[in-house]
């Protein structure tokens, strides 16, 4: 007789909304999670009571009413307004590349005028586009190209764009607004608790295991329950049968400064080749519902490295081309045979979802479960 109606390999956001899910439907759940602390890649770290993003900048950001109602039960949110600037050599623009942007690097002051601009740098292609840099000028034309695309996704892919297929960038949005704000959801705004509180809520009254790795106790844990949740990778769960899914990596490198305020923004790109770091995060900005703490005396910076990848290191970013969708596809077959498997999140389906989408596909995989 299995203990447990669920076990949920791992404590992330899609774990733990299942988990949330199915105690409240009375289900009994164990999770384990491989790390040491719950929430997989939403996880932040207190520290001087700055909220510290361990895995990369997390904005939440949905135009879904049911997503938006949900995570409300189990959180705050404050009135943060993503608006990262670049920084191409101690030039600043503002992104997502609008009306701001145009006045900064042509000193155009209409739509009319900046789409002149545009519509004649794109015209610099005129074939159909072979790589990511035709792709880019196609659609934004060569000034933007250059100091705002070109270094940093290099950088990010560790590749020259014209070496990058052309899919990568389908499409660039251009706003014809002075509006720097650049999601385009309806909601937006960070967990004024933090995101570990938030996980913490979704996980209350929930068996959780931290340091137990699934993988590695397979054959006992599985017996513990009649159905399994598995978040991890895809490929993993099979032993790499048909080969390894490809990720791009990241390098996270944080540091306490003795400075007031640091860059006056959360999110800087650092959009030239040079410098070797694509971001820095300065946390102390996500906190907008306690603006007290730009007058501590100390804050706190990420640096994000683009990173390659190898097996055993975090997975940040799923390399969607051909040879890996194909493969993923392989890994999915097989795991429609797994009856008593829901594979779920972000590894389990090799794709790169948003937060929000993580939640509603966890929504409606515990509906179609158990409804
Ligand atoms: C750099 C970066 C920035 C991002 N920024 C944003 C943003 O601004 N806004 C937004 O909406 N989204 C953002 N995201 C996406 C967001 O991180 C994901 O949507 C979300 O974290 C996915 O949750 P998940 O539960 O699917 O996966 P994960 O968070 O990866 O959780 C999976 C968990 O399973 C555990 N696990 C894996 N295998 C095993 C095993 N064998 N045994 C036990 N445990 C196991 C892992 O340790 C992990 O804790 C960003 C992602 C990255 C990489």
């Amino acid at each position: 007789m299995a203990d447990y109606d669920y076990l949920i390999v791992g404590a992330g956001l899609y774990g733990a909304v299942f988990a949330q899910e199915a105690n409240a439907r009375g289900r009994r759940c164990l999770v384990v999670e491989r790390r040491s602390r719950p929430g997989g890649n939403i996880a932040c770290e207190e520290r001087d009571a700055i909220s510290i993003h361990s895995y990369g900048a997390h904005i939440f950001h949905t135009s879904m009413p049911e997503v938006w109602h949900y995570v409300n039960r189990f959180a705050s949110f404050n009135h943060f307004i993503n608006s990262p600037v670049a920084n191409y050599r101690g030039e600043l623009y503002n992104l997502p590349f609008n009306m701001n942007t145009f006045h900064q690097i042509w000193g155009v002051v209409t739509p009319t005028e900046a789409a002149a601009r545009i519509g004649s740098q794109r015209q610099a292609i005129t074939n159909e586009p072979q790589n990511l840099e035709e792709q880019a000028i196609s659609l934004v034309g060569t000034d933007i190209y250059e100091k705002l695309i070109k270094g940093y996704t290099e950088k990010q892919w560790g590749r020259s764009c014209t070496e990058l297929p052309a899919f990568i960038i389908r499409r660039l949005p251009v706003r014809y607004t002075y509006d720097n704000n650049y999601f385009s959801d309806r909601w937006q705004g960070i967990p004024e608790e933090g995101y570990n509180r938030l996980i913490e809520k979704l996980l209350d009254g929930t068996e959780v295991r931290l340091g137990t790795d699934f993988l590695k106790d397979r054959a006992e844990l599985a017996t513990r329950a009649r159905k399994i949740v598995y978040t991890g990778a895809i490929d993993e769960y099979f032993d790499y049968r048909f080969g390894e899914l490809e990720y791009r990596g990241l390098r996270f490198e944080t540091e306490r400064l003795e400075e007031k305020n640091h860059q006056g923004v959360a999110v800087m790109n650092f959009t030239d080749r040079e410098t070797p770091y694509t971001r820095i995060i300065e946390h102390k900005h996500f906190a907008v519902h306690a603006p007290e703490l730009l007058d501590a005396p100390v804050t706190w910076i990420t640096r994000e490295y683009p990173d390659a990848w190898k097996r055993g290191n975090e997975a940040y970013y799923p390399v969607n081309d051909a040879r890996n969708q194909t493969l993923y596809e392989k890994y999915a077959d097989l795991a429609r045979t797994e009856s008593d498997v829901l594979f779920g999140g972000r590894l389990g389906a090799y794709r790169y979802y948003d937060m929000d989408k993580v939640i509603a596909e966890a929504l409606a995989t515990a509906r179609a479960e158990m409804d």
